[in-house]
């Protein structure tokens, strides 16, 4: 991971000095980087004394629900004029784990027309041009380890705390897999061994974040391997249909489909996994790897998204028979890649 520049660092020192109001956001459908990323600044700029406000395109996940200060984030869809009043009050705004302002999902609009100085800190690839400051670092584990850095260098280390640590430590746990991916540089476990010295309990967190669910979704799990894996050994490829009927019959709450994008990746032989799920006017879609096939790419070109090389995501706004044959159709395309 790269060290973010001293020009940046005091650049944004100087804004500090003539600022009260810092808005923080991160993108839809939060996972644990995000999640982490919006609580660990919100509290560190909460305890240097700013008036903070925490905002999310949507809802956190279930597993995310034990995360202290999750419950005061706002969310644009339950409060968008409390939030469109945020937008407009705040002098600094931090985009935290996203590379595209099309990810606020509706907020971009206010984002766009804000006249405060905006603030990006993002570890995906290609990030866009919206904001005045870019702290962008594709070799970071996730945007919390960015963070990390960042919080030191503007003079943070007597404010972080067990609780900053414990949300940083989340988003570099749920972004590498428990340390299973995007986590070859020995820098990233120094800086976890630094968090682990704030007295967070490692395994803790990871019960918490991984040995939280339902029994229903268990048994969702179980279905979904049983009777909707579709495996393609030509192509080195398996995926995963979700409608909302069968979501429904198992009491889905958000998050719980969260990991099942993975598990094909586990049959010997597939590198390319997809998990579809049905939505009221569109299908959601994630894409993961092995190896060198680039799913942020191919969701680019074919679904509308993006994300890294190994995990990225994307949308169609159509049903789930189209998505799937679209999705069916492309693959002798790609059939050196995959192989
Ligand atoms: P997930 O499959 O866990 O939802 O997302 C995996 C990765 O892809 C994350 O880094 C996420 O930010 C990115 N991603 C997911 N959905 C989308 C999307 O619709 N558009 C873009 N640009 N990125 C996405
Ligand atoms: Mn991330």
């Amino acid at each position: 991971m790269k060290t973010i520049s001293k020009e940046v660092v005091n650049r944004l020192k100087d804004k500090l000095k003539n600022t009260s109001n810092i808005l923080i956001l991160s993108h839809y459908h939060p996972d644990g980087d995000a999640v982490g990323a919006v609580l660990s600044m919100s509290r560190f700029f909460g305890k240097m004394g700013y008036e903070v406000s925490a905002v999310l395109p949507d809802s956190s996940p279930v597993y995310l629900e034990w995360m202290k200060g999750v419950e005061d984030i706002l969310i644009f869809e339950k409060e968008p004029e409390l939030i469109e009043s945020k937008f407009s009050e705040a002098d600094l705004i931090f985009a935290l784990d996203f590379n595209d302002p099309s990810r606020l999902k509706g907020m971009e609009k206010w984002y766009e027309r804000l006249g405060a100085m905006k603030v990006v800190i993002d570890h995906h690839p290609e990030p866009k041009k919206f904001s005045d400051i870019i702290i962008s670092d594709t070799s970071a584990s996730s945007a919390c380890e960015l963070l990390y850095e960042f919080m030191k260098s503007v003079g943070g280390t007597g404010i972080i705390d067990r609780e900053i640590a414990t949300a940083l430590f989340v988003g570099i746990m749920t972004d590498t897999g428990c340390f299973s991916f995007n986590s070859s540089d020995p820098g990233t476990y120094i800086r976890v061994a630094e968090l682990l010295g704030y007295g967070i309990n490692k395994d803790e967190i990871f019960n918490l974040v991984y040995d939280n669910y339902s029994d229903d979704r268990m048994r969702l799990l179980g279905y979904v391997l049983k009777e909707k894996m579709e495996v393609i050994p030509e192509y080195n490829t398996a995926f995963i249909s979700l409608t909302m009927d069968e979501l429904e019959k198992y009491s889905f709450v958000m998050g719980d489909t969260e990991g099942f994008v993975n598990y094909p990746l586990s049959i010997k032989g597939i590198r390319f996994s997809a998990l579809f799920i049905e939505k009221p006017d569109h299908v959601k879609i994630s894409f993961r790897s092995k190896g060198a096939f680039p799913t942020n790419l191919f969701s680019k070109k074919h679904f509308n998204g993006g994300g890294h090389l190994n995990a990225s995501g994307g949308e169609l706004y159509s049903n789930m028979e189209e998505t799937l044959r679209l999705f069916r159709s492309l693959l002798p395309k790609y059939a050196k890649e995959l192989k």
